[in-house]
């Protein structure tokens, strides 16, 4: 532990939603450090906005450098870590007095920032230079994808291919109704129960077939599937223990890490059994800074402020007006449900949180 005059050494493994917002938060309380592979820290639901409009991923792309003006930004990743130090891929040793695994779902984009918008103007430019598009995947990302082109480019054809019952199996069967509808109104063909072999995807082949027997011809197509957690790493280091069966990091109330009294963890990677959302990793951000500024200041354990789940509450972007929400009792899709999210898409919002003009 930091000796007398010393500030406590705190390291953030991941810059995503969680750990840029925790890292943010203890700057000037502790000695920070943030181990990211990638420069900049990513606003997700800008994602798919700036797949139609490249130009919005300029304030979507956020330099960690930019909103951690105090603390240390080490740019690679965590391969393991020990009782005292984090290693990294590049030969680094970081000592920590508290740890924070925000390490979210495996990252396969661009490391530099530069690179990620040349990625969402090839995205764009793969869109505009098509007269239809096949979307694999009827999750939150695949449907926003669907519905953002749908919009901006009414005149391509879409095809949405899911191999599910029904479209955003994290929300309930209202809401899948709903969005199906949805979509089908903006004349996106949505093909339900059905899959395309990812095995056999290639830039130059335009005819698709589907597990139900069904061609699809389409000039472009977008894998949106779920990313696999980032936690294969954590298999060889001391948290080996502290993984569920599906790799997820097992977490007490205040979000300590099961069996650590210095480690603690944050935002999807965490086996919370609540549906994985952005806003809500800024949750246990905001629980974490409190209980490690509270055990920097001595605090004994019992003192520690426990993170409860709130409502869950799902809001999912169709375009730049539209939206659906659901609330536990109630699913409301349109224009009133857009107000809140698709304009921006929580841009300007975040971008406040991190210190930034909006
Ligand atoms: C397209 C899309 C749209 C979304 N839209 C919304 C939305 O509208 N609202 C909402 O609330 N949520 C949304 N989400 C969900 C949201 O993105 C996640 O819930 C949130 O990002 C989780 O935050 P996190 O900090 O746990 O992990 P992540 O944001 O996934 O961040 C993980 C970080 O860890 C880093 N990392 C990974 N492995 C290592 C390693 N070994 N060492 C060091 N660093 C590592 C990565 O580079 C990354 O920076 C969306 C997700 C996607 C994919």
């Amino acid at each position: 532990m930091a000796g007398a005059g010393k500030k406590a050494r705190v390291v953030v493994v991941g810059g995503g939603a969680g750990g840029s917002f925790l890292a943010k938060n203890m700057q000037g309380h502790a000695d920070v450090v943030l181990v990211d592979p990638k420069e900049y820290k990513e606003i997700p639901c800008a994602e798919l906005r700036s797949m139609v409009e490249p130009s919005f991923a300029e304030r979507s792309l956020i330099y960690h450098k930019d909103y951690l003006k105090d603390a240390t930004i080490v740019t690679s990743s965590a391969v393991n870590i020990t009782e005292d130090a984090v290693l990294t891929a590049d030969g680094q040793s970081l000592p920590y007095d508290y740890l924070v695994i925000a390490t979210g779902h495996a990252f396969t984009t661009p490391v530099s920032r530069a690179e990620r918008l040349k990625e969402f103007q090839r995205d764009n430019a793969k869109i505009e230079s098509s007269e239809s598009v096949l979307i694999i995947g009827g999750g939150p990302t695949g449907v926003e994808l669907a519905a953002e082109i749908a919009v901006d480019y009414p005149g391509k054809k879409v095809t949405l291919v899911h191999r599910g019952p029904r479209l955003l199996e994290f929300m309930g069967e209202k809401a899948s109704k709903k969005c199906l509808d949805w979509l089908t109104s903006k004349k996106v063909e949505v093909l339900l129960q059905q899959s395309v072999n990812l095995g056999t995807l290639s830039d130059t082949e335009k005819v698709y077939k589907t597990s139900g027997g069904e061609t699809i011809t389409a000039d472009c197509h977008f894998v949106c599937i779920t990313r696999p957690l980032s936690s294969s790493w954590l298999h060889d280091t001391i948290l080996k223990e502290s993984l569920d069966s599906k790799g997820r990091v097992m977490v007490e109330k205040d979000l300590r890490v099961k069996g650590y009294n210095n480690i603690f963890a944050v935002g999807d990677i965490t086996d919370i059994p609540e549906i994985k959302q952005a806003y809500i990793a800024h949750k246990h951000a905001l629980v974490v800074a409190k209980n490690l500024k509270l055990l920097i200041n001595g605090l004994p354990n019992s003192k520690l402020t426990t993170y409860n789940p709130g409502y869950p509450i799902a809001l999912v972007c169709l375009g730049r007006k539209e939206g659906l929400l659901q609330f536990p009792l109630l699913t409301l899709c349109g224009w009133l449900p857009g107000k809140i999210k698709s304009g921006d898409v929580f841009v300007g919002k975040t971008r406040k949180e991190m210190g930034l003009n909006g």
